[in-house]
């Protein structure tokens, strides 16, 4: 992984396991975005929710996130909640 501004982390590409679409990079608004394993990512094409995996030697795996852990993040992350909800009304109403 390297990060390459200060939200912004690239990492080895993985597909969002839902829409497919290939991911290589982590960020955050605001914030260092460097993923870690149990960081949640939100997939900015279908909105996502996984969880970061990442092996000793640095290569980032997505896995699904467990009932506990969505409603960990809906708890503490309300901001990207609604960003999230924003994102996919725009979708529906693009169609
Ligand atoms: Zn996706």
């Amino acid at each position: 992984m390297r990060q390459i501004d200060p939200f912004t982390t690239l990492h080895n590409k993985v597909p969002c396991r839902i829409c497919g679409t290939t991911h290589d990079a982590a960020t955050s608004m605001g914030r260092a975005a460097w993923p870690d394993s149990g960081s949640f990512s939100v997939c900015v094409t279908c909105g996502e929710i996984s969880v970061f995996e990442v092996s000793a030697l640095g290569q980032v795996a997505l896995r699904e996130a467990t009932l506990a852990e969505v409603r960990d993040f809906t708890r503490d992350h309300p901001d990207a909640v609604q960003r999230i909800i924003a994102l996919n009304a725009m979708r529906r109403d693009a169609r």
